[in-house]
This record gives structure tokens, C-alpha cells and sequence, in this order.
């Protein structure tokens, strides 16, 4: 067979992480299969759908590298087919109009809910007589069509994950509407199932993964594909992403969309790689680190489990820096390199940018951490508790007038580290401190605090850009 499977969302959002580890199972299923993963877009909403969050959809799937093969499909420019589906189950009796009003659904609502019942609808307009017909018409009502549903059978299918599925078509709620209300005789708008069956096989889809949200929604259809004489696909019901509280991840969590973790400094791979472990588990020897192509190499719903998948912001992290701590200096600099410009912060040189991003990689968990750890190469550091607290140790404002003068006596231009490690023991003979506290606190007058990268490295660097003499004098200067 030749394996079609799509991506279908709405842009009546962002692109949301949910949705992007669908795509990225329907991306894996097509690669491990050699088949084709398409791209629609579920556009007929009109009133929600909005360009921007196409466009959110566009860049969060290209940015993941999850790419599609054919043009999208835009669904809004379908709507004739889906007309002419809805005119097919009307004329061989399989839909019909329904007439109630939304107040008389709202009163058929609220007696079911006062006798404990769930709502649905009641089919009352399932077999009205033309004249009956005729009767709503005169009285000005619209109608919506709803497809029939046979109340005896149960809908039955073989899930890719969830194994054997069986749905009571008596649980769907009653006759479901396929196209919004409009004037008699009119089609309104198509609705969702009606107009999924119908892309979907136009599209050739042959398997459907998506979300176990869409466990009911997908008895629904099956009902469709067999009144639109149209063969169902199979489908694969992945678990939701679910918070710490093991509820379902929402906006509430933190991210809006997928380019919000680009934003955050989280890698492609990374991010491919977690989602990948939301749901699937690799083959042993595979580990939990692999690109795409190596996942979509094994992939399979063998491994997706049943379950929930809880969102873990540690394992993301740790992924994710295990990532950047494999990249050349010279990789990663391409990516500091725009977040430092962003600041206004330039490099003197290239190799002065590869001398930063080797000292501060193995300290990044994701790529904003690069301001930060960066932040005091490019501007004056703040003075932190602990710089402070340095300072006013005994001795220590000697150290930095003794660096002071050896550095006064010999200008040092930053490049042959040995002359710092000659000045710090010279400085410790003659003034009888150890060198610890002549570091110590050479490390708060360069970067305000004692903690931070490593000392010789980080002052050659700031001395050949010129930004150490001055530090040195203002802190061994410093009143505490
Ligand atoms: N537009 C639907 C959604 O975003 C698509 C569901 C489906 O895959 O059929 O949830």
C-alpha cells in the first residue's frame, strides 16, 4: 500500500505542541513507509480561522523540518465537494433537513439534563411528511441537515494503537448535523466530519493519526465514508500530551505555540527528539537520543503507547543541552551570533566569537542561556551580593591594585594566557595572599560575581576587546 497520511489543522490557534506531535507521528509513519505526509489546512471556520495562525502552522512545521510533500490542501476552496456529498446523502435519504430551533434544542437539552440524562438530539425531524415540511418553511424557520444514524449498530474498527474499537452508534448523540443552518433549500456551511470524509478521501488518505481526542469523531466518520459508498483509511488514535497534573496540556501551560520554544532557545532536534519520547518508546538500542531520520527509520504504532504522555520540561531540558553540548563552537555561534545582535552586542572577530561560544557551551541548557552567560563580555556586569561580598574580604582590593600595576607596567592584549597566570603568582608573592582569593575576587571585579566561566579564559578575552582595566581599577576602587 502506498502510504498517504496527513496532517489536518485548524488555524483557529497556534500552532500547538499537541498538534505538532501529531504531525511529527504521521511525518515518521510516512518516512518509515516511504509514503507521502501531506499538509491540509482546515480553514472552514471562517470566523476563527486566521492567516496568522497559517502562517504560525507553516513556519512551526518547517522549523521542525517535519516537511510536506504536495501543495497544501486549503480546505475553504473545497467547499463545492463538500456541497455535493451533502446533496448525494440528501437525495438517497441518508441526511435530511432538520427544522428545531435552537431554543427548542435548548429545552429538549435541559429535560434531558433535569432526568440525568445526556443530551442529544432526538431525531424528531428524522421523517417529516413533505407537508410537515412545507408547515416550516411557511413559518420562516431555517434548517440545518443531519446525517442519519442508525441507532442499532455499533460503529467497529481496528485502531493501529488502540487495538480493537467499538463504538455504540446509539452513544453519537443523535442524528449529527453536517452542514450549519441556512434558508430552506440552501446548504450552509459544510461541517467538520462531513468535510474531513470528504478531503480525506479525495486526498487518498490511508491512515489517520490524530489525537484519541477524536476517538467519537472518528465513528462519526466511518458511518460517512459507508454512506458515501467510500472506503474508511485506517486509523491510529495517539495519546494526548497531558501537564503535570495530568490534565490535558493547554496554553495555560506556558507555550502557545511551537515557535515559542524556537523563542525559548529550544533546537529542532531537540524538540523532534522529545516529542518523539511523548508517546513512543525507542527500541533499546536506539537510546533516547536520535534525529529524525534515525527515529523515522524504526518508527512504529508497536511502540506508541495507550497512555497519556506527561509533559516533562527536565527532560526537555536535558535533552536539549546534551544537543548543544555536542555542536562545534562554530555551530553554535551561528545561533549566538543573532541572539547577541538582537542585544546590540557585536563581535570584534570571528575568532573571538568561537573563543566565547567554546567557553560558554558546555554551560548553555538551551541558547537563550547565551545572554546571560554572554552578558558581561558585551557590557558592564552589575555587582552581585556575592561580588560584593568578595570585595570587602581582607586583602582583596590589594589584589586588584597589584593586577593593576602589573597590567599598567606591561599592557597585556589578552592573546598569551600565560602572562595572566604570571601576573596572578606574582601578584600572590609579593603581596603574601593565596591566589584563591587573588582569583576570587579578580572574577567579581571582571564579572561581578564569583561564579561564572573560567577565569583565564574569560579575561583574556575581555582584555583583548580592552574591557578589563577598567573593571579592575573601578573595583579596587570600590567603597563596600
Ligand atoms: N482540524 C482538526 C483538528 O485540528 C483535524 C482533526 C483530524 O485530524 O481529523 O483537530
Amino acid at each position: 500500500m502506498n502510504v498517504r497520511v496527513r496532517i489536518a489543522p485548524s488555524p483557529t490557534g497556534y500552532f500547538h505542541i499537541g498538534t505538532a506531535r501529531t504531525a511529527l507521528f504521521n511525518w515518521l509513519y510516512a518516512r518509515k513507509n516511504n509514503g507521502s505526509f501531506l499538509l491540509r489546512i482546515e480553514d472552514t471556520d471562517k470566523e476563527r480561522s486566521n492567516s496568522e495562525y497559517t502562517f504560525d502552522i507553516f513556519e512551526g512545521l518547517k522549523w521542525l523540518g517535519l516537511n510536506w510533500d504536495e501543495d497544501p490542501v486549503i480546505q475553504s476552496n473545497r467547499t463545492e465537494e463538500h456541497r455535493e456529498a451533502i446533496n448525494k446523502l440528501l437525495s438517497e435519504g441518508l441526511a435530511y433537513r432538520c427544522y428545531t430551533t435552537e431554543k427548542e434544542l435548548q429545552l429538549l437539552r435541559e429535560n434531558q439534563i433535569k432526568q440525568g440524562k445526556p443530551p442529544r438530539y432526538d431525531n424528531r425531524h428524522r421523517d417529516l411528511s413533505k407537508e410537515q415540511e412545507e408547515n416550516f418553511i411557511q413559518e420562516g424557520r431555517n434548517s440545518v441537515i443531519r446525517f442519519r444514524v442508525d441507532d442499532q449498530t455499533s460503529v467497529i474498527w481496528n485502531d493501529m494503537i488502540r487495538g480493537r474499537m467499538e463504538w455504540n452508534s446509539k452513544d453519537l448523540g443523535g442524528d449529527f448535523v453536517i452542514s450549519r443552518r441556512a434558508e430552506a433549500n440552501q446548504i450552509g456551511d459544510p461541517l467538520y466530519n462531513l468535510v474531513v470524509v470528504v478531503d480525506d478521501a479525495a486526498m487518498r488518505i490511508t491512515h489517520i493519526i490524530r489525537g484519541e481526542d477524536h476517538i467519537a469523531n472518528t465513528a462519526k466518520q466511518i458511518l460517512l465514508y459507508q454512506a458515501l459508498s467510500l472506503k474508511p483509511p485506517i486509523f491510529a488514535h495517539t495519546p494526548l500530551i497531558l501537564n503535570t497534573e495530568g490534565k490535558k496540556l493547554s496554553k495555560r501551560d506556558g507555550v502557545t505555540s511551537i515557535i515559542d520554544f524556537k523563542e525559548m532557545g529550544y533546537t529542532a532536534k531537540s524538540m523532534t527528539n522529545y516529542m518523539t519520547l511523548l508517546g513512543w518508546s525507542p527500541p533499546e538500542e536506539m537510546g533516547e537520543i536520535f534525529t529524525l531520520e534515525e527515529s523515522s527509520s524504526v518508527f512504529d504504532f508497536d511502540r506508541v503507547n495507550k497512555a497519556g504522555a506527561k509533559f516533562d520540561w527536565e527532560k526537555l531540558k536535558w535533552l536539549n543541552s546534551q544537543e548543544i553540548h555536542s555542536w562545534t563552537p562554530s555551530k553554535l555561534l551561528d545561533y549566538l551570533i543573532p541572539l547577541w545582535q538582537k542585544e546590540g552586542w557585536e563581535i570584534p572577530s570571528k575568532d573571538w566569537g568561537l573563543k566565547l561560544a567554546e567557553l560558554i557551551g558546555p554551560s548553555l541548557t538551551i541558547l537563550n542561556d547565551g545572554l546571560e552567560q554572554a552578558r558581561f563580555f558585551f557590557n558592564e556586569p552589575s555587582l552581585k551580593d556575592d561580588g560584593i561580598e568578595q570585595l570587602k574580604i581582607e586583602g582583596a582590593k590589594r589584589c586588584l591594585s597589584s593586577i593593576l600595576q602589573c597590567l599598567e607596567d606591561n599592557p597585556w592584549d589578552g592573546n598569551d594566557i600565560s602572562v595572566a597566570k604570571l601576573i596572578i603568582s606574582n601578584s600572590s608573592k609579593s603581596l603574601g595572599l593565596k591566589k584563591g582569593l587573588i582569583m576570587k575576587s579578580l572574577r567579581s571585579a571582571l564579572m561581578g560575581t564569583t561564579k561564572g566561566p573560567d577565569l583565564l579564559t574569560s579575561w583574556s578575552l575581555l582584555a583583548m576587546v580592552g574591557k578589563d582595566l577598567n573593571r579592575i581599577k573601578n573595583m579596587s576602587r570600590y567603597e563596600c
